[in-house]
């Protein structure tokens, strides 16, 4: 069964300081699993929205107003799908890119200058062991589950204000499917 999905750390960021809103202008990948997912999530809540998704190179929340995901709640300051976000979402303040030529995943955090989150997990070196392995699993199906195309676009996105913290080997059938894309 799968573990909760960044429970601890909600209250963290609905009370985000920095000034720099993960859920603006940022367009996270849904899979199609994801968005079957997300979909019957938001029927069983009885949570209308017209086309909550748009599509370019690959799937994700539209964005609204202001640049807001459509699924960030203004007065909240909340995700309204959380148990149910896409894996970057979840993966929040760590993020990954991808080494054709040496087959590693690499993993990277944002500084804390610009996410308090990251502060917190990077003093705490359990917390941060357990977030990242968290992020491991989501990333690592996230990766498996996009087709080659929309995964080389995800990996064409700047990620500023982040340090490498980590890298493992990657499935070689998640590498050929970018070598083919
Ligand atoms: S992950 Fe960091 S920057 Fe994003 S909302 Fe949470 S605390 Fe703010
Ligand atoms: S899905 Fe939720 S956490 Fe992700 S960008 Fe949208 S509002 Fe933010």
């Amino acid at each position: 069964m799968m573990r909760k999905r960044q429970e601890e750390f909600f209250d963290v960021c609905s009370r985000c300081k920095t000034g720099y809103s993960c859920c603006n202008d940022t367009t996270p990948p849904v899979t199609e699993e994801r968005r079957r997912i997300i979909e019957s999530y938001l029927k069983e809540k009885r949570v209308s929205i017209k086309d909550p998704f748009a599509k370019k190179e690959y799937v994700f929340p539209r964005l609204i107003e202001g640049g807001y995901c459509v699924f960030h709640d203004k007065k909240t300051r909340k995700c309204i799908i959380h148990s149910v976000k896409p894996e970057t979402c979840v993966a929040g303040p760590i993020t990954f890119d991808i080494n054709i030529r040496s087959g590693k995943i690499e993993w990277f955090i944002k500084r804390e200058k610009i996410c308090q989150l990251a502060g917190i997990v990077l003093r705490d070196k359990e917390r941060l062991e357990k977030h990242w392995s968290v992020a491991k699993e989501e990333l690592l199906r996230l990766v498996k589950e996009l087709d080659g195309k929309a995964l080389a676009e995800i990996l064409k996105k700047d990620e500023p204000e982040t340090f490498k913290i980590g890298e493992d080997c990657l499935d070689e059938g998640v590498l050929s499917k970018l070598k083919g894309a």
